[in-house]
């Protein structure tokens, strides 16, 4: 019999699960404790269950640990990169960030990704799965363990595409916001999505409250569809109808992300159409100098970014250039992953 991954599970999931093995429905929310508040992973460490019972969970039940196989610390400001290896070996990267209202984790959602933006080093070592609940989960309480810091916001923004994990996706939402869990409020969790606009009315409905960020990157559906591959299948207009479903539905403010390149979307007249196209809407534009990818020729200009950011003032756009953290250690979502396999380094990389 398969053992049950009991980080996937929620409180109400893991009571069922218990009284079925004829277990007291109140230990459910002990070893939920242990799990998502105090981060202890081994049955055996778990004082107040007995004996008797941490051998019954040992058998039904596992926990699907992340193993450090790469560490990199910025020496510029405080980021650290992790390049974690799964179970299956597969590896996905988190990268712990530091601003001044606190901790920040960028998390992966899959092994991978499908969507084929042409600037990002994801798209270029290819999808093999997506994350499961407690996989993305893990990400948040190895990097605690590891760096022994307190996170205080998580953004859905490493490695693969969230709403094309929407379920898992979901049920991590409510596992890091279970009160008796960990309990973080998801006011202080981002989703970033290329444009899956389906899924977006979708979540828009949860009510989870979310903030919602849309990488946008062009305002013109000719040049975002040679960039952005799921243009072609939602367009800007499909995109932004979904985005005003959201303001309106859950009351939020949505982020345009918006990666500055050179000869593609850095014109003054670019900076004029997103204008037009956003005007009146509750949102906020983060502008992105472009991380060079080294098998891509995408550029940022730091003047042009500039300019870019100033167009958007003088029309009354609220826009912000992204702050680069870590850029001394390839936080660029995807390069570690790719590397890793490029040099099939299996553990055996182990660079801390
Ligand atoms: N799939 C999701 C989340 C992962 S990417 C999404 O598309 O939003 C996280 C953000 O980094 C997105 O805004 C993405 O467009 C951006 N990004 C990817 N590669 C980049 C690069 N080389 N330079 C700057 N931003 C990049």
């Amino acid at each position: 019999m398969e053992k049950i991954d009991i980080l996937s599970l929620d409180l109400n999931e893991l009571e069922c699960k218990l009284e079925a093995l004829g277990q007291k429905k109140f230990r459910a929310k002990q070893i939920f404790q242990w799990l998502h508040v105090k981060k202890i992973f081994d049955f055996d460490e778990m004082t107040n269950i007995s004996v008797q019972l941490r051998a019954t969970l040992k058998e039904n039940f596992c926990v699907n640990r992340l193993f450090v196989a790469k560490r990199l610390e910025s020496c510029m400001d405080n980021t650290v990169k992790y390049l974690y290896e799964l179970e299956d070996g597969n590896f996905v990267e988190t990268v712990l960030m530091e601003y001044h209202h606190g901790m920040s984790l960028c998390v992966s959602t899959q092994v991978g990704c499908k969507m084929g933006c042409k600037f990002c080093a994801s798209a270029i070592a290819g999808y093999v799965r997506s994350l499961s609940a407690s996989e993305i989960l893990m990400q948040i309480y190895e990097t605690e363990k590891n760096s022994s810091v307190k996170i205080s916001g998580v953004v859905l923004m490493g490695i693969g595409e969230p709403l094309d994990n929407f379920d898992n996706v979901v049920k991590f939402f409510r596992l890091v916001s279970h009160k008796d869990g960990y309990n973080l409020s998801l006011r202080h969790v981002t989703v970033s999505t290329c444009g899956i606009v389906p899924k977006i009315y979708q979540l828009a409905d949860l009510k989870l409250g979310v903030t919602l960020s849309v990488s946008l990157h062009s305002a013109d559906n000719d040049s975002r569809s040679r960039i952005m591959p799921i243009n072609k299948t939602y367009n800007i207009e499909k995109l932004l109808d979904a985005c005003r479903y959201y303001i309106n539905t859950t009351g939020r403010r949505v982020t345009f992300e918006y990666a500055v390149i050179d000869n593609i979307n850095s014109a003054v007249n670019d900076a004029d159409t997103l204008s037009d196209l956003i005007r009146g809407m509750n949102c906020h534009v983060n502008l992105i100098p472009v991380n060079s990818v080294k098998e891509r020729n995408y550029k940022s200009d730091s003047v042009q970014v500039k300019k870019f950011a100033a167009q958007l003032e003088k029309r009354g756009i609220n826009a912000t250039v992204r702050r680069t953290l870590g850029s001394d250690i390839e936080a660029a979502c995807g390069q570690l992953r790719r590397d890793a396999i490029t040099k099939n380094c299996k553990n055996g990389g182990v660079d801390l």
